[in-house]
């Protein structure tokens, strides 16, 4: 690749990440986004960039792929869980279990902190710029989810709660997965994220919300809806041809297990850019960095869709006397030999709701692709 402009399609983390190491290389690099600003696609609510899948702090993680922390970033290391019997497990970690962030078009968000150093190493931005054909030049397309296999819906509210997060696990409430509140700072985001069953999607928040009123005293101000959602598949190849490179969501790259996708979508879009940098091929990068994870979080959706209530009690038992969660965690965040086995049955089992997902758009009437 020798072209010294390249277009970013989708301005989300996946698509910054690839612009800010780009254009630091010397690169004219011009993100097109179809709202008028980033984070347009979420509320002012609070995600986690999780801390646990790798023996690599986020931190540390971060600065490798070139980013600074100028955005809202609250490390957690306490926090409250509940299974259906709502007995409270607490769970200490010895490093942050996640790090808190805002995402959104507010000041302060992981969104605006990404611009903010993207408009500082030089990139160049498009605003209300949709695009419906990816261009044949070199391009990075990192337009987010295609389907839903994985929904949230929440509330985003103020309180004077104090900072703390919590988690619940019970299907009657968020099926094969799972709901949390975080309170940071005078604001909190409730959420039930579901797997399956979404057309009941109001019930199971209705419920959330009493379940977790019933367990914790907090006042709910000024409430406002939230929602959103994930697709996880296994992609075949991130690359169309020479010129296009697939990133984040869009490529597949999430978190199967809980819909972590932040950090799949970070690398993603610095192993993009490391590739148009330096000639390497992007799908052996993505082969070697990318997918043992996403095959050990397919291996453990399996696992967990299969747990059931009563499995839950018993995984919220072993993180709490394993002394540290975050050792357990990590070590069932590796692709060993079991969870190959593991991965095999899962990939027989996992049915994507994208139905063409060799599409990538490429050749289709629209990027908000039909196929799905
Ligand atoms: C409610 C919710 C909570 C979540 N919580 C967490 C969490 O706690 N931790 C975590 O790790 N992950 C979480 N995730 C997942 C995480 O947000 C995503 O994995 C991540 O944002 C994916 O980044 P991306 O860059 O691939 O796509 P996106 O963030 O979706 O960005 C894609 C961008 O492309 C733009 N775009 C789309 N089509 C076009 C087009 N045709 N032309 C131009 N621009 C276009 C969009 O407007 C958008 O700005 C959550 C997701 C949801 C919905």
């Amino acid at each position: 690749m020798k072209s010294r402009t390249i277009h970013i399609i989708g301005a989300g983390p996946a698509g910054l990440v690839a612009a800010i190491n780009l254009a630091k290389a010397g690169y004219d690099t011009i993100v097109h986004e179809k709202h008028d600003d980033v984070g347009s696609r979420f509320n002012g609510d609070f995600q986690g960039i999780e801390n646990w899948s790798s023996a690599n702090d986020a931190m540390s993680f971060l600065k490798k792929i070139g980013l600074q922390v100028n955005f809202l970033c609250a490390p957690h290391k306490i926090g409250h869980f509940y299974g259906p019997n709502l007995k409270e497990v607490k769970i200490k970690t010895r490093r942050p279990l996640f790090y808190l962030i805002e995402r959104g078009v507010a000041a302060g968000s992981f969104d605006q902190g990404l611009k903010q150093q993207a408009l500082a190493a030089g990139v160049q931005f498009l605003w209300n710029d949709k695009i419906e054909k990816v261009p044949s030049e070199i391009t990075i397309v990192g337009t987010g989810p295609k389907a839903a296999d994985v929904i949230a819906k929440g509330i985003i509210f103020k309180t004077s709660h104090p900072d703390a997060y919590y988690g619940f696990l019970d299907d009657r409430i968020a099926p094969k997965g799972y709901a949390y509140l975080l309170v940071n700072n005078q604001r909190a985001t409730f959420a039930t994220c579901m797997f399956e069953d979404f057309r009941n999607s109001r019930i199971y928040f209705e419920r959330a919300l009493k379940t977790m009123r019933k367990i914790v005293n907090i006042d709910i101000k000024e409430p406002a809806e939230f929602g959103g959602f994930g697709n996880f598949f296994l992609p075949s190849s991130g690359r169309k041809n020479d010129k296009s490179l697939y990133v984040g969501e869009t490529a597949g790259f999430q978190d199967a297990l809980w819909g972590f996708g932040l950090r799949y979508a970070l690398l993603s879009g610095y192993l993009a850019a490391q590739s148009i940098i330096s000639g390497r091929n992007f799908d052996r990068l993505c082969r070697q960095y990318i997918l043992p994870s996403l095959k050990t979080s397919l291996a453990n959706r399996w696992f967990f869709a299969h747990l059931g209530n009563h499995g839950y009690r018993w995984v919220l038992n072993r993180l709490n006397k394993s002394g540290d969660a975050i050792n357990i965690l990590q070590k069932h965040h590796q692709l060993s030999f079991s969870k190959q086995l593991l991965f095999w049955l899962a990939k027989r089992w996992y049915h994507t709701r994208l139905i063409d997902k060799q599409c990538m758009h490429k050749d289709c009437d629209c990027i908000w692709c039909r196929c799905g």
